[in-house]
Formats: structure tokens, sequence, C-alpha cells
């Protein structure tokens, strides 16, 4: 029987083929780092800092070239990766210190018991378009410093960043290897969790679900932060001029391209009139890029993607034809097609797209409640669960009202600023994501968990080893009884 030869294996793709040479450099220079003290790893990324600093005007550059956005919401992207470096420079021993946890048995009084954090080996982040330096270096930042190599796939449309970070980490000194930038899109994400032993993912909530099936097939660990469709809740007893500011700033920085982005607002009847007069004189007030005097007096960005100019026209549309009132904007602007005008819509209610889909763009849809409940309702009539904003003068009532929703970070009469918070963690419930990033599970997750039990005693046999004697079981009984039996809880509970 003639038996055909096995099909030859077809050559990957070129894009393909650049992640796997990437993994395999990054696999092979991992563990001589991770086997650096902490504090010479820490040394490393604060000189890698002072690239990143020294080379300000060309990051700049570079972020505002490739998104659009304003040149301050540019710096913001870098201050917060240099300060991050200093956080988790500063911390991040302490966070991947060993525990040694005192053991609960009796049995086990005489072993010591360690748990240690040691690097995963290469951690492939995969970033989106909005931060691209936040959400690739920014990540990368503490998965360097817990010993691992890192490959960052930045997304297709903003790809130069990633890559300049990368060239700065060896100006700084740091082997190329440890920190790469592959150029691709789904196909290179993809061959990226095949090959990466951890995935931190950024992105939309559709191509997160695809990431988790993929990574199911290695069952390689996965990090994603997701979409969100964050609401705003005013209460009749807030400072209305703050909120008023606050929501433009909120749901308008980075040309409301932001993860945390203000996506709807609820505002209690008594203040609504007032709350959206002021909403429209903070509008009102703003200087698009193409106007201002200055690039660092620049407030209204381009938007980044002409699909998601597209989007937000859409869901624009959608809210118009269900009776939507444009109090301001609603269109792009005339003179420079990929900006879209700062737009307030009121008349909205939970049937249209602006209040249930991401819109992700410059659009603040307010709608009035009745009351804190029927707030609290509709915030949470969502299937995500990034973060909300709570605003009030009564900041108890205010956290009262904030534990009730279902978000994974809460803001109180303030908004995005518990970004830069790093000690907090910031991740999201429901389709908003799995995991979290800052504090100390945002390095630790970079870290496989080795868990340690050293024997102090040394004795010949343990007495819960062969051989089971009736004796001896009836002793563990007679101790099973005593501890965990009805008696003994009246007096240890
Ligand atoms: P996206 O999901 O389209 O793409 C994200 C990245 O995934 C890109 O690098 C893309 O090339 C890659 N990718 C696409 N398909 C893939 C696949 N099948 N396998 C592996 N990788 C694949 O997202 P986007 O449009 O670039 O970014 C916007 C989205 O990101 C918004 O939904 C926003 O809310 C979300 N986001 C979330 C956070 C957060 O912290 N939760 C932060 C920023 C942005």
């Amino acid at each position: 029987m003639n038996r055909s030869p096995a099909p030859a294996e077809t050559e990957p793709a070129p894009e393909v083929a650049a992640v796997r040479a990437a993994v395999a450099a990054a696999r092979a220079a991992q563990p001589e780092w991770g086997a650096l003290p902490f504090a010479v790893r820490a040394e490393q990324l604060y000189r890698f800092r002072d690239q990143l600093m020294d080379h300000e005007e060309e990051v700049l550059d570079t972020l505002t070239a490739e998104t659009g956005k304003v040149r301050t919401e540019a710096l913001v992207e870098l201050i917060y990766v240099a300060d991050l470096i200093g956080y988790y420079g500063r911390n991040g021993a302490r966070f991947l210190a060993e525990r040694r946890p005192y053991p609960h048995l009796p049995l086990l009084w005489l072993k010591q018991l360690k748990v240690a954090y040691r690097p995963r080996g290469v951690v492939g982040v995969i970033g989106p378009w909005n931060y691209p330096l936040m959400l690739t270096i920014g990540d990368a930042v503490p998965a360097l410093l817990a010993g691992n190599a890192v490959v960052i796939k930045p997304s297709p449309v903003t790809p130069r960043t990633a890559g300049l970070g990368a060239r700065l980490w060896a100006a700084a000194g740091g082997p190329a290897a440890l920190l790469q930038a592959v150029a691709g899109g789904a196909a290179a994400g993809g061959e990226l969790i095949d090959q990466a032993d951890y995935i931190m993912f950024t992105g939309s909530t559709r191509t997160g679900r695809q990431v988790m099936a993929r990574a199911a097939q290695t069952l390689t660990p996965v990090s994603l932060e997701l979409g969100g469709k964050d609401p705003m809740i005013v209460l009749a007893d807030a400072d209305v001029a703050r909120a008023a500011a606050g929501a433009a700033y909120g749901g308008l920085f980075n040309a409301g391209q932001t993860c945390i982005s203000i996506e709807r607002v609820y505002v209690e009847q008594p203040v609504h009139d007032r709350f959206v007069a002021a909403v429209l004189r903070e509008v009102a007030a703003l200087r698009p890029a193409f106007r201002a005097p200055d690039p660092w007096a620049a407030e209204l960005g381009a938007m980044t993607f002409p699909p998601q100019v597209e989007l937000v026209e859409r869901h624009v549309a959608d809210a118009v034809a269900r009776g939507a009132r444009v109090l301001t904007g609603g269109r792009r602007s005339p003179e420079q097609p990929m900006f879209y005008e700062p737009t307030v819509l009121v008349n909205v209610n939970h049937e249209m797209l602006v209040m249930r889909e991401e819109t992700f763009g410059p659009v603040l849809p307010i709608m009035a409640v009745r009351d804190e409940e029927e707030a609290i309702r509709l915030a949470n009539d969502s299937p995500y669960g990034l973060a909300a904003s709570v605003w009030s003068r009564d900041r108890r009532r205010a956290e009262r009202v904030a534990r009730r929703l279902r978000a994974g970070s809460c803001c109180i009469n303030d908004v995005l600023i518990n970004f830069v918070a790093c000690e907090l963690p910031l991740g999201g419930w429901q389709q908003s994501g799995i995991g979290v990033r800052h504090g100390p599970e945002g390095i630790r997750k970079y870290c496989r968990e080795q868990s340690l039990l050293v024997d102090r005693a040394g004795l010949g046999r343990e007495l819960h080893w062969y051989p089971y004697t009736p004796g001896k079981a009836g002793l563990l009984r007679r101790v099973a009884r005593l501890l965990l039996g009805r008696g003994w809880r009246r007096w240890a509970k």
C-alpha cells in the first residue's frame, strides 16, 4: 500500500515566526535575569526610567503621532510608567518576599512552611491602541522586576511606542532579549499565547474571550483587562460644579478612549438640569488640539482609530433615532474628520446602544433618575463591571452607594485618578476581566507560587506514617473529637 508522506509543516507567516524567535530568545535570556537579586533588577529598571525620561520629547512625539492624543495626555502615560518603576522598585522586594506561615495544625508544629515567588519565565503582553505606552511597557515593568522576560505584542494600530520602549531598554543596558516588541495582529497574538508562560492582555471583551479560549489549549494563565461601561452617579447633595467638571474630564480624557472613562451618567432629578447646564459650560470651554495656541494647552485630541469614530457615530445615531437629544456635538468636526466633537446627550434610556455597549468616544449620555435606588439599579444593569464613580457631599452615603455597585473600582467625588493609585488593585468584574494590575497582586501574578515544607525534627518516622494500628487510630479519633467535635466548639469559637 502506498502511503503518502506526512505533510511538511507549512512555513509560518513572518509575524508568527518572529514571535517564535522572540520568545525563544527571551526564554534563553530569562534564567540569568531571574536569578539576580531583586535590587539588581530594580537598578536596571531605574536606568530604563532614566532613558525614558531623557527621551521625553521622542516618546511624546511617537505617542501623539500614532494616537492623535494631546501632548499633556501623552505625558501622563510617560509619568505613569516612570512612577510605576519607582513604586514596584521600592515595594516589589517586599511583595515578593518569601512568606513563612505558622502551621495551624499541631501535627505540623515541627515543620517549617515557606511560600516562595518564582518568575514564570516569559510573559506575553498583548496591548490595545488607546494607551500604547502604559498598557505595554507599563505592564512589562512588574513582570521584569519579578524576574521574567517580556515579549510585547502591541496593537497593530499603534505599533511604534512599545518598539521605542524596547530600544530605550537596550540603550539603558538591559539585555535586548529580555524586553522585546513584536509586530502583528491576531495571528501574532495567538502565537504569543501558545508560546508564553503567562499572558497579560488588555483589550476588548470580545478578543478577551478568544484569548482565554486559546490559552485554555496550553493551560496558560491569563490576566484580562477588558472593556467597560462605567457609570457615574450624581446624588442630589453633590457639589454640582465639581461633579460637572469631573464628568467632562472623566468622559472626554483621551477623547473618551479610556477603559475607565465615564460612559453614562445618572443624576438625581433635583439637580439634573443644573448639572447638565454646568457640563455644557465645561465642554464649551475645551480647546481642541487643532485650535489650541500651544500644544500644551490642547485639551481635546483626535480619535485614534477610524473604525472607532464610526462606532461612536453609530451609537449617537441610534440614540437620536430612539429619542435622545444632542445638546452639543453629535458629529465629527467639519475641520478635522478624526476629531469627534465632545457630545452631551439627554433623554437617554437603556434601550439605546450608548447606555448599554462600550462607546469609547467623547460622548456623555446623561439620564435623570428618581432616586439613589434607581441610580444603583441602572448602574448595575450592565454586563460590564470595570469602574464607577459616585458624587455626593455626604461621603458616607456615597460610599454606601459605591459598595452596592458591581464594579472593580469606584471613586467617590473623583474619577480616573484611581488608575495611578498603584496601591489599589485595578481589575474588572463580570465581563470587564479577570485578574488585576497594581498592588501586591500586580507583581505576584507574574510569579508561580512554590510551597516548601521542611521537617525540622528528623524523627525516625512520623506518627501518622505506616503502620496503621487500632491504637493510633483511636488516638487520632480522640484528638479529632477533642479539637473538631462539638464539645470544643463551645470553648474555641
Ligand atoms: P482589541 O481587543 O481589538 O485588541 C487588543 C489586542 O489584541 C491587539 O493587540 C490585537 O492585535 C490583539 N488581538 C486581536 N485579536 C486577537 C486574538 N484572536 N488573539 C490574540 N490577540 C489578539 O482591543 P483594542 O480595540 O485595541 O482596545 C480597545 C479595548 O481595550 C476597549 O474595549 C477598552 O475598554 C479595552 N481596554 C481595557 C483596559 C483595562 O484596563 N480594562 C485598558 C485599556 C483598554
